[in-house]
């Protein structure tokens, strides 16, 4: 039986409560009663949990025993800043995907308006893979980073397989490069929509990525995120 998901936005070792919107919803739309029994995320950990009490400030949950759960896909996306609306959707759907951890990058040909409007839009991105993260029944919610330029960027990154996906690579794929490097965890990077500079490519070469292609065909930034993403988790 798939029960409820809620992901806690507090707990202790033994109970986890649900406030906000989810408490709202929770008491007023699903009429919650004590006793009644869903799954809930606490601390990272997903449990079977029995209300204890209900309004529409608060939910409490008493924690019963921990459940099964699927590890997030090792995978940090490195994603240059593109129009929001399309960005967005990149968010929400690689967090589906799995996505461990996404840094918005403030590439060369990232526009003016959208690197200066970036840092006041985390939350909201951070809110949109909070969501994706519960829809998609996912048991931990992806890191999503501050904006950063992209050496900052570059510095976070600590997978051992780096993946830069570039239009202007010919030869090397993307599977082929994922056959022949490590697994454990990899990182991918995302050009905006004019594609990256070749002076970024070059500082991408110099921190040892691998440039590689999904074929022909030059894909908008997100489709390429996700294509990218549903590669890398077929092969995980
Ligand atoms: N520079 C290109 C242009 O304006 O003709 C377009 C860049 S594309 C819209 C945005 C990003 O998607 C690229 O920087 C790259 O990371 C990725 N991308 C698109 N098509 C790709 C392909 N066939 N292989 C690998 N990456 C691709």
């Amino acid at each position: 039986m798939t029960r409820r998901r809620f992901i806690a936005d507090t707990f202790t070792l033994t109970t986890a409560s649900l406030t906000g919107d989810q408490a709202v919803h929770l008491a007023r739309v699903l009429r919650a009663q004590p006793g009644q029994i869903f799954d809930v995320v606490a601390n990272g950990f997903l449990h079977r949990a029995e209300i204890v009490t209900v309004s529409d400030r608060e939910v409490v949950f008493a924690l019963h025993e921990e459940l099964e759960a699927d590890a997030a896909l090792p995978v940090h996306l490195l994603l240059a800043v593109f129009k929001f609306d399309h960005l967005e959707w990149a968010i929400e759907k690689s967090t589906e995907l799995g996505a461990s951890r996404i840094t918005p990058v403030l590439a060369r040909r990232t526009e003016k308006h959208l690197a200066l409007a970036a840092a006041k839009r985390v939350d909201r991105w951070r809110r949109i893979a909070l969501e994706s993260s519960k829809q998609s029944r996912r048991t931990d919610i992806p890191t999503i980073d501050d904006p950063q330029s992209l050496p900052a960027a570059l510095a976070l990154v600590i997978a051992p397989t780096k993946l830069l996906l570039a239009e202007t690579e010919q030869d090397n794929t993307i599977t082929a490069a994922l056959n022949t490097s490590p697994h454990e965890s990899i990182a991918l990077a995302i050009g905006p929509e004019g594609g990256w500079t070749a002076e970024e490519m070059q500082l991408f070469t110099t921190h040892a990525w691998l440039h590689v292609t999904l074929g022909p065909r030059i894909l908008r930034a997100e489709t390429a995120a996700i294509a990218a993403l549903a590669i890398c988790s077929a092969l995980l």
